[in-house]
């Protein structure tokens, strides 16, 4: 096996611990790999492995590489996921080249991505990014925000609001991260029970530091990158 379908592997045990643990199936979470920084041949080893959704930052990065991966005829169908901030001049690349968008925060660039998305494909999969432990540099909008929001982007045509995203900072303590992730998780009940919203089935938490206790809280995606490709550079 190459290093990345260890990788993938060691990741998928540590999933289903942390769900079994949680007292959920490990079929309740699903494993987004982050691919950003790392090349086509990257995403084709994780793909030949077996996974199939990833998660991109850039906007041009992601849409070269979902290019590069779509002309392989050997491989399946990617699903493919924008979890970066998006400009508004972005917009129109994402709506096109996408499956999921991950980071809005405000009305502006969700409008703008429904009009966007092209009549042939299905309509856009998007979370709200929250930004629920108050870090002021990070994008994301309040918890107080997120109903208002949420309601909006129901009523737009082209998009499918599926639920919420977020990136806690580390916190001191696992207490303390826990506590974090389970305001993320009050935040998807809380749009859950508005009208309209009941189907809202995903919350987009934890990365490879803080996993399992995303899990715990009650994730249903996790986002892992250099737990499946190696550390950054
Ligand atoms: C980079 C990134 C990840 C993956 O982070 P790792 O610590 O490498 O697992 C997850 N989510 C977002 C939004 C990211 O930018």
């Amino acid at each position: 096996m190459t290093t990345i379908a260890t990788q993938l592997r060691a990741v998928t045990a540590q999933i289903a611990s942390a769900a079994t643990q949680a007292g959920r199936s490990p079929e309740s979470v699903l494993l987004l790999a982050v691919s950003k920084t790392f090349p086509a041949s990257a995403v084709r080893e994780a793909a030949l492995a077996g996974q199939r959704h990833f998660g991109e930052n850039y906007i041009q990065e992601g849409v070269e590489k979902i290019a590069a991966l779509s002309a392989m005829a050997d491989l399946p169908r990617l699903t493919w996921h924008c979890i970066g901030p998006i400009q508004s001049n972005k917009t129109r690349l994402v709506a096109e080249h996408f499956d999921w968008v991950h980071t809005i925060d405000r009305l502006k660039i969700a409008q703008r991505l429904s009009e966007q998305r092209p009549a042939h494909l299905p309509a856009l999969q998007v979370c709200i990014q929250v930004n629920a432990d108050g870090g002021d540099t990070k994008s994301g909008c309040t918890p107080a925000e997120a109903p208002a929001l949420a309601q909006a982007i129901a009523q737009l045509p082209r998009l499918q609001l599926r639920g919420v995203m977020s990136i806690p900072d580390p916190q001191p303590d696992a207490a303390a991260m826990l506590a974090v992730h389970q305001q993320v998780v009050a935040v998807f009940h809380q749009l859950q029970q508005l009208p309209g919203l009941a189907a809202l089935d995903t919350i987009s938490l934890g990365m490879t530091a803080d996993l399992a206790s995303a899990i715990a809280a009650g994730s249903t995606m996790v986002r892992v990158g250099s737990g499946i490709f190696g550390a950054r550079s």
